[in-house]
């Protein structure tokens, strides 16, 4: 049977749904409400668009393989007749850091990747050196070298899903869900802020930081938060090597970004809800004497931008929730709460989504222990090492 679907969001994780359900050619009719198509407050183009593969859990190591196979062939799989597609995908490795003294996980996390198939190794402070001769390596114990991995341009590949699921038959509707109507246990209407009133067998609910209020038109709580998160772009005087994508233990992330970089270290004392308000000091004051501490040639940078951006934090166990919700409403399904990982587990969701739409259960991927079970039971399912 053929479905109608609405899907509530039309960000990174939105379109890859509508994308991965209209390719099949099996659904009804898929309309994508979002709300702003300037994308201005959506976590996808303030994101860094980094894709690895250095995870413990075997459900998100699977989800970033998928991640990485699609968008290395995206830019030919998502261009259309009218519009060419360009993610500007850069397989640059990334570089988890152990300086923060848990260098033990690392290590066992590490193993768990081996097992799974991951093209990773564990450097020592000389082959660090000798691979990236500008990291100052005298405080890091080890560093785990993952050279596949890669980035992208997360924007790009946001307007290149929807243009390619529109050119499927997708439609997309600017506009606001602001309720819903549940009749036998079921969504039967969504209420848009123009007025419109949409009929679907099917919801799905993929709108990021938003997730937990739209949930709530359905009587559904849901433990996400919008977490703020300061970005800088810099330029350093002096030319390095080639870095890969550096996370370390002790909380710096950073990337190449044209010929300048991009990253940040994330405030803790920042509390979770809407913070837009750019900090005054914090990158004079914490980022760069991290950056200088970790590159010494990153003495003499420019900083040329600041920005916020928010993850939508499952505060549970800050892992995706994938899945049909359990009870009812029955026909509302949820893609939401990825935290700082939802550009690379983009393609992976939705084609989970689309399977456990069209089919009731997951094919490719067994994602059932990141669906909605462990939110109602309140039990987390958790990475460990760098998130
Ligand atoms: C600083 C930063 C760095 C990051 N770095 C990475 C990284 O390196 N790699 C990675 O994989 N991920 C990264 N992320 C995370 C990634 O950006 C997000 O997980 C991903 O973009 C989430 O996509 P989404 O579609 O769920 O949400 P969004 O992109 O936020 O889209 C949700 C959409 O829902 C719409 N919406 C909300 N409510 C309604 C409503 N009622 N009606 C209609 N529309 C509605 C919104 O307008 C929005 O456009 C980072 C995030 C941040 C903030």
């Amino acid at each position: 049977m053929r479905n109608n679907i609405t899907i509530i969001g039309g960000g990174i994780v939105g379109a890859s749904i509508a994308y991965h359900l209209a390719s099949t050619g099996k659904a009804g009719d898929i309309v994508v409400v979002e709300r702003d198509t300037t994308y201005g407050k959506a976590a996808t183009p303030r994101g860094s668009g980094g894709i690895r593969q250095l995870f413990s859990l075997p459900e998100n190591i699977e989800m970033a393989r998928v991640g990485l196979k699609f968008y290395q062939k995206f830019d030919s799989i998502m261009r259309t007749e009218t519009q060419p597609a360009s993610i500007s995908f850069r397989r640059q490795g990334y570089l988890f850091v152990s300086d923060g003294g848990d260098a033990k996980t690392m290590v066992e996390n590490f193993e768990k990747q081996q097992k799974l198939g991951v093209n990773a190794e564990i450097l020592d402070r000389h082959s660090i050196s000798q691979l990236f001769p500008s990291i100052n390596c005298k405080d890091i114990n080890l560093a785990v070298y993952s050279p596949d991995d890669a980035w992208i341009d997360a924007y790009s590949a946001l307007q290149s899903f929807r243009a390619k699921s529109r050119d499927l038959g997708v439609n997309f509707l600017e506009d606001e869900i602001v309720g819903g109507d549940i009749e036998k246990g079921k969504i039967s209407k969504l209420h848009c802020s123009s007025g419109r009133i949409l009929r679907q067998d099917i919801v799905v609910l993929a709108a990021g930081a938003w997730s937990k209020k739209v949930a709530s038109f359905f009587n559904v709580c849901l433990p996400i938060e919008p977490m703020s998160r300061e970005s800088y772009f810099f330029r350093c005087e002096k030319e390095l090597e080639p870095l890969p994508f550096i996370k370390t233990e002790t909380d710096l992330a950073f990337r190449p970004e044209g010929d300048g970089y991009t990253g940040g270290v994330p405030d803790w004392s920042v509390r979770a809800g809407w913070n837009w308000e750019l900090s005054n000091d914090y990158f004079q004051n914490t980022v760069w004497p991290a950056l200088a501490n970790r590159v010494p040639a990153m003495e003499v940078i420019k900083l040329e931008r600041s920005w916020r951006g928010h993850y939508a934090r499952n505060s549970l166990d800050f892992n995706a929730i994938l899945g049909r919700w359990v009870g009812e409403p029955e026909n509302l399904f949820l893609a939401t709460g990825f935290s700082g990982h939802g550009i690379m587990h983009a393609p992976a969701a939705g084609l989970a989504m689309s399977e456990l739409i069209l089919t009731d259960k997951f094919q490719t991927i067994d994602l059932a222990r990141f669906g909605l079970a462990r939110i109602v039971e309140e039990k987390p399912y958790r990475e460990s090492g760098i998130i």
